[in-house]
């Protein structure tokens, strides 16, 4: 049989599913076959064991912890990915209403979000970062958002462009504040508090796919209808405690120990410390060579997790692309609707890897440049 060894593992700069601690991994398989004293795996368990409950309630404290979530806020695991929260929120709070919702378009994953809701009711668009080809980020003042508007919809990292927000975008008082926080959930610390409802699907930055985070509001519960397909209603969700059908059991164990493992590694303000070093790594040489390393992002809004460049020309491109594999420095390849090169540095991602990409960058480019 084949062996499966850490000696394997090449550095993965993978968008999403993307890389994990190699201490959860490994707790993972020492538990695989049988959880400690529960007589067998946690994927052979019910979801309705006091084992797994105790798992449950471990990821949901974990995040409460991480993220100093109040008693104001349920913490509820769902499954259909981001995707289905870019349905559900408009579904749950622009369905019916009078009031239209307002969306900032800065990237591929917002406007798949309003894409869907538009579905629902009035979604206006109230900034689009088209004329800088999605390189740039709105700043308070740049749009305007009515007082009683049903929401006020942001991504707060775009995967695909490389653009992050540095702090909440300016959203009136008494309008609740939703974030797509899919892939930056648990790389800084953040002010739940500024929220009405943040999101993230687990397997960009928090564990492996199959769960989605979604951190809401409990005011925000009694506002759907009655009427929705069941799974749909946020209420159900919260009323059974993340059990109103089956939850993903694996994915949600396995975000319990990323949750761990971040405590470990002293929370999320060390963690944005890491992040910043490292993502600093590679804007240093984008920064060092910007003729030859074009970043997309603008300074301003540069990425802590998403690392995007392109090279002068298509061949620069594949053949870095091909030195880097070389290298083992994996998955480096953009997304298809943009092109170029891609880095996603999230948590686990380690600092060594970074680094060693950054010192390939600067060798190529003083090759080839
Ligand atoms: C990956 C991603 C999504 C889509 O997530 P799914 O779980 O595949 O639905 C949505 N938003 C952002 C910001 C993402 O990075």
């Amino acid at each position: 049989m084949a062996t499966s060894t850490v000696e394997q593992r090449v550095y993965n700069f993978s968008a999403g599913p993307a890389v994990l601690p190699v201490s959860v991994l490994e707790r993972i398989r020492d538990e695989m076959l049988c959880l400690p004293g529960a007589g067998c795996s946690l994927l052979e368990m019910s979801h309705r064991d006091k084992r797994f409950l105790e798992i449950l309630h471990g990821a949901q404290a974990g995040l409460r912890e991480l993220l100093s979530i109040s008693d104001d806020y349920e913490v509820l695991f769902l499954q259909g990915g981001s995707r289905l929260q870019f349905s559900m929120i408009p579904v749950n709070f622009l369905r019916g209403s009078d009031a239209a919702a307002e969306y900032l378009l800065t990237g591929s994953w917002s406007k798949k979000a309003i894409d869907e809701a538009v579905k629902e009711g009035a979604a206006n668009v109230a900034w689009d970062g088209k004329s800088s080809n999605y390189a740039a980020l709105p700043q308070g003042g740049d749009y305007r958002v009515a007082d009683d508007a049903a929401y006020l919809y942001y991504c707060s990292n775009e995967t695909i462009q490389g653009v992050q927000f540095a702090s909440e975008p300016d959203c009136p008082a008494g309008v609740p504040l939703v974030c797509d926080a899919s892939s930056d959930f648990l790389c800084r610390p953040l002010d739940v508090a500024k929220y009405g409802v943040l999101y993230a699907c687990a397997q960009k930055n928090a564990g492996p796919a199959g769960v989605t985070a979604v951190i809401i509001r409990k005011d925000l519960l009694s506002r759907g209808s009655d009427d929705l397909p069941g799974y749909l209603q946020y209420r159900n969700h919260a009323e059974a405690d993340s059990e109103w059908n089956t939850p993903p059991t694996f994915a949600i164990y396995a975000l319990g120990l990323v949750t761990e493992w971040l405590k470990e590694q002293g929370g999320l303000a060390a963690m944005e410390s890491l992040n910043r070093r490292k993502s600093q790594l590679l804007y240093d040489c984008i920064d060092q060579f910007p003729e030859f390393y074009q970043g997309h992002a603008q300074a301003d809004c540069r990425s802590l997790m998403n690392v995007t460049f392109r090279l002068p020309n298509d061949d620069l491109q594949a053949e870095f692309l091909a030195r880097a594999a070389d290298n083992e420095l994996c998955n480096l390849k953009g997304h298809r609707s943009v092109g170029g090169i891609r880095a996603s540095i999230y948590n686990a991602m380690p600092e060594a890897g970074v680094a060693a990409l950054a010192e390939l960058m600067r060798d190529f480019a003083n090759q080839r440049a």
